[in-house]
């Protein structure tokens, strides 16, 4: 878990060496409709907390609403290699739980990729301030609609406890949120709420669950970069394509690994808490302050602040493609 070394705390470049033991893995698409055979479990065990003191985290500020759900259920699944466990009332059936569990163990491999890490890369970038740094935790909750499936914090996904009612493409949905509990795990180190603007978090999850983006010539269509918070956002079905345009521009310029880097870097900003609050046009001034450090480009190569992305984002777009 993260204890922010020295070459951190000195700052400047050489912040790349951090991850680049992140190889890239294969990731294989599965188009099935959800549901398929018990025996394609995940072998694990049912605990009770009483037992192994192994509580769910009761800590407020990484939970959301969904998953806050499961503070005081005591019984869980843990994944035989102790990497995944889900919490959730008894009253749910065992399938749920086995098929939760299988569903994230199988899927977080592929997602780190994405952010080219491995699994041991992430727990090391995790804050040490996260509960069960090296668990990924998930909460079977009430409170997550059928329709929606899942919701991400950084402390536990939390997942709709009815696993004969999952859509079709949970995979996919799945693989979106765990997105953004990799990107919470990634930029917060104690902030009590998300540091990223909506567009990039949105779209980042959007790219990652390879959901569909916006066509560059449509770039007129939306203005991604003014949803900073959700309640900035409107309800135009077409947002979380253009999000992920906005987004898979800086990664088209920059790489993947540089996507990475900024993540961590916001959450160095929220260690070393120098840049606390929002700037005017709401942005938390940690991320604004990584964007500007880890030294970004347009598609051109020249250097992009933040300020400049988001001033010159049409013509950046018009004159991308
Ligand atoms: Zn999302």
């Amino acid at each position: 878990m993260r204890m922010w070394p020295s070459r951190w705390v000195k700052g400047g470049v050489g912040l790349a060496v951090v991850l680049l033991s992140g190889c890239k893995a294969s990731s294989t698409s599965d188009d099935h409709h959800y549901g398929y055979d018990e025996s394609h479990y995940t072998h694990g065990y049912f605990v009770d907390a009483r037992d192994t003191g192994h509580y769910f985290p009761d800590t407020g500020w990484s939970l959301n609403r969904e998953s806050e759900a499961c503070i005081g259920d005591t019984l869980y699944f843990e994944t035989a290699n102790e990497r995944v466990r889900v919490y959730g009332s008894p009253a749910y059936s065992e399938t749920t739980f086995r098929a939760a569990a299988t569903e994230l163990d199988n899927r977080i491999d592929d997602v780190l990729s994405q952010f080219r890490m491995g699994w041991h890369d992430f727990i090391d970038e995790r804050s040490a301030a996260a509960p069960y740094p090296k668990q990924l935790i998930a909460c079977l909750s009430p409170h997550v609609a059928d329709a929606e499936l899942s919701s991400a914090s950084l402390s536990a996904v939390a997942i709709a406890p009815y696993h004969g009612s999952w859509p079709y493409d949970t995979g996919q949905i799945l693989t979106h949120d765990l997105a953004h509990y990799v990107q919470e795990n990634l930029s917060r180190y104690n902030a009590h709420h998300t540091l990223l603007p909506l567009w990039f978090a949105e779209g980042q999850a959007t790219v990652v669950a390879g959901e569909p983006i916006a066509s560059a010539y449509q770039h007129y269509d939306y203005e991604p970069l003014r949803d900073v918070t959700r309640e900035d956002a409107g309800n135009a079905s077409l947002r979380y394509e253009h999000y992920a345009l906005a987004y898979r521009y800086l990664e088209k310029a920059n790489g993947a690994l540089a996507m990475t880097l900024l993540l961590d870097l916001v959450q160095f900003m929220d260690w070393k808490g120098d840049y606390p609050g929002v700037i005017s046009s709401g942005e938390s001034r940690a991320f604004v302050e990584a964007f500007d450090a880890v030294e970004l480009v347009d598609h051109r190569g020249r250097y992009l602040s933040f300020a400049r992305f988001r001033a010159e984002y049409h013509e950046l777009l018009g004159a991308s493609y």
